[in-house]
């Protein structure tokens, strides 16, 4: 069978490029005999995986050194809970509530804080980013966390709430690598590897060393505090290397693209056609509208659950799979991440026109 065009929301498609490297690879890795799964994560091959990865995702995205990066695992779910086990101190945070995610985070951080929702986009099915004002954060709390991608909705921020000074967290799981962001706007970035960066089992957490502490709560494990990852260089405990070799494989991969500045371009022309076509289709509304609209999600309707339905279906028979939107929100959803070819697009695009003049 052939490859298909793979819109999944995650895990997703990777880049045929990386894919074939590590096929290269499968038996014999360089010099060292075997495959990287079965390698020692204390062995040297290991060691240079580990380190050139994380070198390369500091050049990728200007990666400053007073930060520490971090291969965890757990997955973004896991970070919900270890941001307000290692921030807290006042005892409260401030979140935005823009999705399933945000919401879930903001949950798991009321376990142990107060989680304070300043703002909230469910009143309209979470369809658009709201507005903040630095004078929504007070003094009084350790940091305001955002999701900075619905991954569900199809929402981004395209401009990063000002936080009066608190730090920043951001959940950057769909769209971290998609475009340029300036890391020394944020206290803490996570996301997990599974849409932009490799296979599942790993996430990377990007933090600013003022905010790693030691005087956590006594209740916190060893294996959810930062700071015993920070001080170990991610080698605390058997890291999941094979993700790990996986991602380096994507960052190097994107560094010969020309960066995530040229990844950046392709992204906007991707999503650019995309939305293009939605705006001015008859038979297919986008759910988002505006600045808000995200690169690497592109949520649609038909208006018509059965005719949403066949679509799912035909475009199946004809290679572009799990395009079905969220359970929560039926409809479909094309998740266009850095692995998606431009030409998957601009496929889906011509199969979406032929569907709409056969339903006329
Ligand atoms: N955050 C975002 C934005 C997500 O899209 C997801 C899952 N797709 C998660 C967090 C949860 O990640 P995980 O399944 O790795 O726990």
């Amino acid at each position: 069978m052939e490859r298909v065009y793979n819109f999944a929301a995650g895990p997703a498609c990777l880049p045929e490029e990386v894919l074939k490297k590590a096929q290269a690879d499968f038996m014999v890795y360089g010099t060292s005999g075997m495959n990287v799964m079965e390698m020692s994560h204390r062995s040297k091959d290991f060691d240079d995986i580990i380190k050139s990865a994380e070198a390369d995702l500091r050049t990728l995205m200007g990666i400053p050194d007073n930060y520490k990066v971090m291969f965890l695992q757990g997955g973004g779910s896991t970070q919900f809970a270890m941001v307000p086990m290692n921030l807290m101190q006042k005892g409260k945070a401030y979140y935005i509530k823009t999705g399933q995610w945000a919401k879930k985070a903001a949950a798991e951080g009321a376990k142990y804080l107060q989680a304070e929702v300043v703002a909230s986009s469910e009143d309209k099915t979470f369809s658009y980013i709201p507005e903040t004002n630095k004078d929504m954060f007070k003094d009084d709390a350790d940091y305001v966390y955002i999701c900075e991608n619905n991954t569900i909705y199809g929402t981004h921020f395209s401009e990063l709430p000002d936080t009066n000074g608190l730090p920043l967290v951001s959940d950057m799981s769909s769209c971290i690598l998609s475009q340029k962001v300036d890391v020394t706007k944020y206290g803490l970035i996570f996301a997990g590897a599974q849409k932009n960066i490799g296979p599942a089992g790993v996430v990377i957490v990007i933090m600013r060393e003022d905010l790693i502490r030691d005087d956590v709560p006594d209740f916190v494990p060893t294996m959810l505090k930062y700071k015993t990852h920070a001080d170990a260089a991610s080698l605390y405990n058997t890291p999941p290397t094979y993700a790990i070799y996986m991602a380096g494989l994507v960052f190097k991969h994107l560094i010969e693209l020309g960066g995530v500045e040229a990844m950046e371009v392709i992204n906007r022309r991707k999503a650019a056609r995309l939305y293009d076509f939605l705006d001015n289709s008859k038979l297919f509304k986008p759910t988002v509208v505006g600045k808000d609209r995200s690169l690497m999600n592109v949520p649609f309707i038909t208006g018509d659950k059965d005719l949403d339905a066949e679509f799912v279906a035909t475009a199946k028979e004809n290679g572009f799979v799990n395009i079905k939107g969220h359970r929560t929100v039926g409809g479909m959803r094309a998740s266009i991440y850095n692995a998606m070819p431009e030409a998957g697009v601009d496929a889906l695009i011509e199969f979406m026109a032929a569907f709409e003049k056969s339903h006329k």
